[in-house]
Order: C-alpha cells, then structure tokens, then sequence
C-alpha cells in the first residue's frame, strides 16, 4: 500500500516525489512507461561515452533562486549559456536577431543606438498584437519574420504562425545590442553529471520506489494507494472523452561524428531550408572533451509522443474542458507540461510542482 502513486517520473513527477517522500516522509511509488527516469531531460552516455540527450538539447535557465537552491540539493552545475546561430541567406548569423544578425546580414556597420530606429522603420503596426506572426512583424518587420520565422514555426509546428498564439514566438525577444546568448537568465548551466544523475538523486529514498516500462492504464488497478500525481497527458487520463488534444512530436536523429567538433555553437537553427528545424552539438553544452562528437537533428512530426502542447485558443478552450473534469477527480493532482497543457520550460515545471507541493500540504 502506497500513499502516493506518482505517473511519469520527470522534473514534476520527481520533485513530487522527493518532496512527499522526504518532507512528509510518505510512501510513495513512481511509475514511468518509459524504461528510464528523467522524462524529456533524460541524458545517457552513448557507446562511444558521449553525454547526449535523449529527447532533444536541455538548456537548464532560470532567474528564480528559490529553484536554484532546490535542484542543487541533488546536483553540481557546470556553467554554460546557450547561443545559437541560424543559417539565414547562406550565413551563419546570431538568434535571437541582435546588432550583428542585422549587419552581417545587410552589409551594415549600425550602432546600437541607430538599430531601434532601423527596426521601427520596417515594424508594422498591429494594434491588437495575438498570433505569432503579430508579434515578429510588429517589432522588426515582414522580411525578417519571412527569413527567420516564418519557415521555422511552419515546420515546428505543422502550421503558419499566424495560427499559433503570440506566446510562441514571444519566447525570443529582439535584441538592438551584441548580446548573443540564447537567454539572459540570471542563473544557466547544465548538471554537472548530466540530467539522469540528478534525477537518481531526486528519487534516492527508502520512502521512493520506481518502477518503469509500467503504463498507469496497466498499473491502476493492480496497485493500492491512497493519493495520485499525474503527469501524463491529460485527454488521455480522461481516455479522450472530449477529443485529442493536439500535442506536436519530433523524431531525433542522433549521430556520432568522426572529428572533434561538428559547428561553431551548441544549436544551428534551420529557418530557410531543410525539413528539420535545428541541430545541437553537446559537447558544447557539457563540456565533455572527446575525439568525436555527438549531434542530434529534430523533424518536427505530427505523429510521435507527445513533447509540445500547442499555443492555439481553440486547443486552450478544449484544455479547460478537461481541467474542469480534472478538478472533479477526487485525491488527483493533475501536474507538469502534459497535464496541464502548457509549453513550460524545466525551470516552470519545477516551481509549479513545488508550489502543488506547498498547496496539497497545506491541504491535507
Ligand atoms: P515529461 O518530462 O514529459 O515527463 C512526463 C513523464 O510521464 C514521461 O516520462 C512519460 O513517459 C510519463 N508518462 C506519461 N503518461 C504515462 C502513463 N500513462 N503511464 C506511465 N508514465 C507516463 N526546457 C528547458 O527548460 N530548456 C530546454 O532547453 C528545453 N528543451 C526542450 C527540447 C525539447 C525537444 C523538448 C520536447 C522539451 C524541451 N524543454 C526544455 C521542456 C522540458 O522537456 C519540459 O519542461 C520538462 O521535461 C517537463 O517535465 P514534465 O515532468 O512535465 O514532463
Ligand atoms: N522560432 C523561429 N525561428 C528560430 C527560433 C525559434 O521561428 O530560429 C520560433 C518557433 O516557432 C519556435 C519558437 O520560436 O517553436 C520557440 O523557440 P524555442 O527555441 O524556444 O523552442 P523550443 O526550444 O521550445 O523548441
């Protein structure tokens, strides 16, 4: 008999299940479909001992402290910031857009001073800024949405941006000076033994079983416990009573390379050409030093598990069908990207579990 059955063991399974097992010393069992832990951040050493991620590159970026202090429980940090460089026009030019990305592509020699008013010279003014084509065009114009945007998002996502809700694209802001990091949160590194490491910290407990390759629609009935945590998907916890809820796939090609360095940065966006979106090397996040090198390239697919909710009102208003019927489940708390439909990153995840976690222990 458990106290608590906890479904899917990543970042809000596991902080989960560390906090009741260890703040309130419950029994609690974690079940995974998966036959590993780690969720979407899983990272395994490949044959060749290369640290890669199983589901695509995981920039670890926050400015909350609090979640800082928390994951460093279980973890040492290397430091690393994240940039990227899109293949634009033939060149190789920073994203997010920044000083340089406009000069080296115009032939320009603008100071930071005079891009805002470059940038406003070609914005169109949208008075009621909603989609993801809205928010790109209306800060630096249609051409630069067409040559870094449009085509990405359209792969992405399976759809044009002015489909998508403004949340998408608003993930990368537009830059008039030369920084070219990826994101400018106070705090970003990786764990310093990788993700999987940390995880099995997470879960070290003699309140805390795993049990993995074990499906909740196999494992429900034949298991006794008290209370429930779901991760999964949630239309899918309601067996799709109201429709699927779309969630977007990939499919990650992995390769091992002969040479000790594949490109000049961790990812090369692909916004022009190709059919898939982005390339990722890991060594550059990591820090490993080996003769060969590991990359992961993403086709962006309809079919596939489910890693991208997706930002569209008509997705959100059949969202909140399920919520509802998710707030009637008795004993079920419904957290983390899947279940609550909400295109989170790591740092979010964390801090929305640990706030359930202060909510259901104040509750009960
Ligand atoms: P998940 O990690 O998806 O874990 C849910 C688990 O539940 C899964 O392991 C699944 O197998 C299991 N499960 C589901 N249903 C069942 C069931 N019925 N029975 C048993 N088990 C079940 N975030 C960042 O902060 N930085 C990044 O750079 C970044 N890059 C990303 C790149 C990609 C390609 C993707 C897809 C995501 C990226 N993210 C990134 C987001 C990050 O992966 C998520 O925020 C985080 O992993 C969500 O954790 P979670 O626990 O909610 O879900
Ligand atoms: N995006 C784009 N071109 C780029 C980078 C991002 O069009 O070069 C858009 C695209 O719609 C993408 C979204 O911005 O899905 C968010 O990008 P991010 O890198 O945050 O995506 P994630 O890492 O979550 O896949």
């Amino acid at each position: 008999m458990y106290n608590w059955l906890i479904v899917g063991a990543g970042f809000a399974g596991a902080v989960l299940a560390e906090r009741l097992a260890n703040e309130r010393g419950e029994r609690v069992l974690v079940i995974d479909r998966r036959a590993h832990i780690g969720g979407n951040a899983y990272d395994e050493l490949n044959e060749d001992g290369i640290l890669y991620h199983k589901y695509g590159p995981h920039l670890f970026h926050t400015n909350s402290q609090q979640i800082v202090d928390y994951l460093s429980r279980f973890t040492e940090w290397h430091p690393y910031e994240h940039r990227v460089l899109a293949e634009v026009d033939g060149k190789l030019v920073p994203i997010p857009i920044n000083l340089d990305t406009v000069n080296s592509l115009y032939g320009l020699n603008l100071t930071p001073e005079e891009l805002p008013s470059w940038f406003a010279e070609r914005a169109e003014n949208i008075p009621d800024i909603r989609t993801s084509e809205d928010v790109v065009v209306s800060t630096v114009g249609r051409e630069l949405y067409e040559k870094f945007f449009r085509g990405y998002t359209r792969k992405q996502w399976g759809m044009d941006p002015s489909q998508l809700d403004k949340s998408v694209t608003a993930r990368i802001p537009t830059r008039t000076n030369r920084d070219d990091r990826y994101f400018t949160d106070t705090f970003q590194a990786m764990p310093k033994y990788g993700y999987t490491k940390m995880f099995e910290a997470m879960l070290e407990s003699p309140n805390i079983e795993i049990r993995l390759e074990a499906d909740f629609r196999d494992v429900r009935r034949s298991v006794e416990f008290g209370r429930m945590i779901y991760t999964g998907p949630i239309d899918e916890y309601f067996d799709h009573c109201y429709g699927k809820l779309p969630y977007r796939s990939l499919r990650f090609k992995h390769e091992t390379l002969e040479t000790a360095q594949h490109q000049p940065v961790g990812t090369v966006n692909y916004p022009q050409t190709n059919d898939f979106t982005r390339i990722s090397e890991y060594k550059h996040f990591t820090g490993q030093q080996h003769p060969k090198t590991t990359i992961t390239t993403e086709y962006p697919s309809a079919e596939g598990d489910p890693y991208y909710p997706i930002p569209r009102s008509e997705n959100a208003d059949l969202f909140r069908r399920y919520e509802a019927r998710a707030r009637e489940e008795k004993n079920v708390w419904f957290v983390g990207r899947l279940a609550t439909y909400k295109y989170y990153n790591m740092d979010q995840i964390v801090g929305q579990a640990l706030a359930t976690f202060r909510k259901l222990n104040e509750q009960i």
